[in-house]
């Protein structure tokens, strides 16, 4: 694990991010021992998926963030209160209510939709103006935004990051979350500050489970 994580460090540095990236390791659908062993070289931003898969490995190690980077559920904010330090993927209005209700002061990055596959969630660039003031007169922390690439090469990435990293500079904000194992330089080149990596550390994901128990 410590040469894996030494590894995406090589490669963040190389595409110009050393001193800016922050690496989250996404752990869905490997076990609380794949959070430990990650922990235990030296990470310590930890990402998650499914609220379910959260809490149960939350129960069981203690990254110092745990960051939601999947589909949320309205429904779901309420378990993961307390738990959650960032929310990555605050798409629509009903969330930004939600957490406001919830979690007030609560950092979030509004994604954005960069693929067009409704899949992958996010808010229409043009949208996103809008859901970060909500947000901000809400009285959540809008700290930035976030992107999830389009499927295909890396180099298909480019065009969305770039348009996120000027979006964010228009809004005056910090973060922007993006890359993952496959297009992470692309992603770092284009200014991300934090990138959400899960194959290149832990290996192939176990298969979804069949039937869809795992909820939201
Ligand atoms: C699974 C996932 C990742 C990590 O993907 P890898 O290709 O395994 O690095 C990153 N971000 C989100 C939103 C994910 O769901």
């Amino acid at each position: 694990m410590a040469e894996r994580v030494a590894a995406v460090r090589e490669r963040v540095a190389g595409a110009g991010g050393e001193d800016r990236v922050t690496i989250v390791a996404v752990t869905k659908r490997f076990g609380p021992e794949s959070v430990a062993a990650a922990v235990a070289a030296g990470v310590d931003d930890v990402g998650e998926s499914y609220a379910q898969e959260l809490l149960a490995k939350a129960g069981a190690v203690a990254p110092s963030r745990w960051h939601f980077v999947g589909r949320l559920q309205a429904n779901k904010v309420r378990s993961l209160v307390g738990t959650v330090s960032l929310w990555q993927s605050v798409d629509r209005a009903r969330l930004v209510d939600e957490l406001a209700r919830r979690a007030p002061g609560a950092r979030v990055l509004v994604q954005v939709d960069v693929s067009g596959e409704p899949s992958k969630g996010g808010c229409p660039p043009a949208e996103v103006p809008a859901l970060v003031e909500r947000a901000a007169e809400a009285g959540l922390e809008p700290a930035g935004l976030m992107a999830v690439a389009p499927l295909g090469p890396p180099e298909d990435a480019r065009p969305g990051f770039r348009a996120v990293t000027a979006l964010a500079d228009r809004l005056g904000l910090q973060e922007r979350s993006m890359g993952m194992s496959a297009d992470l330089e692309v992603a770092v080149q284009e200014g991300s500050t934090m990138v959400r990596v899960g194959t290149a550390l832990f290996g192939p994901r176990p298969p979804r489970p069949r039937a869809p128990h795992m909820g939201n």
